[in-house]
């Protein structure tokens, strides 16, 4: 495994991050998520990510379970906030300071940890006034449950202004997580260059575009049985995904995978960390197998002409419209 720093901190995680969205507590069964966890640790992942909403808090329990017993000091353990949970009270999501304060405490005793080495704003609360979440933030890391602070989908402006007041506060935010993969590139323009600039490491989420980009998924055929596409719970997150075109796009990337003796998973997983403000590849699996796959695209360099290549392949499926990032908070906050 190769690791690399997260944003301008001392912070060292695993070029991959595994990650139990839709998984644990959810698609698989708890001994099928232990596996995934044994083998991710097997194969040298040291970084976990989860959230509080994933499987209604379910998911924390889980993961909280299957890396009990590890030794704390070689784990990074992320988590975030946000997003409804428990009974979905008018104050049970959101970035209030009662929520933030609240919510740490619930994902801590679910992950059986005194502290998450990273809390991150699960989106931009358009409601909160931006000081109060940033206070509330620095609290819970002057209380030690939290060692650094992240977002996630928030916009180039809002990082900034984020990273501004984190200064003030003493607290460092150091890190983004948004969607990014071969086929969703909306954080180039923006993002990206604004949390170099700033300091802060992009943590991927759905590298793999949710299994799409692995090539399991063939035009006018039905999903593999277990699948992500073809599992009742799962199949309306990879809906967007799933269109003739972009599914014959993605078959077109085979050939280029085998030439470079990399299998898609891998491929699609190093052409994100070619971009060198992506600290780390966030990936989910459903099998243990899949991550032993997975992982051995770290450290991996593509050389220029096959990353041309693949923007020639994938022509204009891809989506790198800056905009589609503001479009990802609510506009309210959700209940
Ligand atoms: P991926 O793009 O890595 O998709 C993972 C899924 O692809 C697996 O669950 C599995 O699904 C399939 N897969 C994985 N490996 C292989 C393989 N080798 N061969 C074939 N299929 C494979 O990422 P996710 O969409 O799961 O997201 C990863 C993580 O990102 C989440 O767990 C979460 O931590 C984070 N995330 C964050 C969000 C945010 O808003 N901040 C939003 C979404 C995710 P199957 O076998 O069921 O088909």
């Amino acid at each position: 495994m190769e690791f690399r720093y997260l944003g301008r901190s001392g912070l060292k995680i695993s070029e991959i991050t595994y990650g139990n969205w839709l998984t644990h507590g959810s698609q698989i069964e708890n001994e099928t998520a232990q596996a995934c966890v044994r083998s991710a640790l097997d194969a040298g992942i040291t970084t976990f990510d989860t959230a509080d909403v994933y499987a209604n808090t379910k998911a924390e329990s889980v993961l909280g379970d299957a890396l009990s017993g590890e030794r704390r000091e070689s784990l990074e353990i992320f988590t975030k906030v946000y997003w409804p949970t428990g009974p979905k009270g008018h104050n049970d999501s959101g970035l209030s300071r009662k929520h933030i304060l609240e919510s740490i405490n619930g994902s801590l005793k679910r992950l059986r940890t005194d502290y998450v080495d990273l809390y991150q704003a699960h989106r931009f609360d358009t409601e909160t006034p931006l000081e109060e979440t940033m206070r509330a933030f620095a609290d819970v890391v002057r209380q030690g449950k939290a060692l650094y602070i992240g977002v996630s989908e928030w916009t180039a402006d809002q990082i900034r202004e984020g990273v501004a007041l984190a200064r003030e506060l003493g607290i460092q935010l150091i890190s983004s997580q948004p969607e990014y993969s071969m086929l969703w590139r909306a954080i180039e323009e923006e993002v990206a260059p604004a949390s170099e600039e700033l300091g802060v490491s992009q943590i991927v989420w759905s590298p793999m575009a949710q299994g799409v980009l692995s090539g399991k998924y063939a035009p006018d055929t039905a999903p593999p049985e277990g699948s992500r596409a073809a599992t009742e719970v799962t199949k309306g997150a990879i809906a967007r995904f799933m269109t003739p075109e972009i599914l014959t796009r993605v078959q077109g990337l085979r050939p280029l995978a085998e030439e470079a003796g990399l299998t898609m998973p891998q491929l699609a997983i190093a052409w994100v960390l070619q971009n060198d403000n992506v600290a780390s590849a966030l990936v989910g699996a459903s099998r243990p197998e899949q991550v032993t796959d997975n992982v051995k695209a770290a450290g991996i360099t593509l050389e220029p002409a096959l990353m041309a290549s693949i923007d020639e392949v994938l022509g204009d499926v891809v989506e790198r419209d800056p905009a589609r990032t503001a479009e990802r908070a609510p506009k309210q906050r959700p209940s």
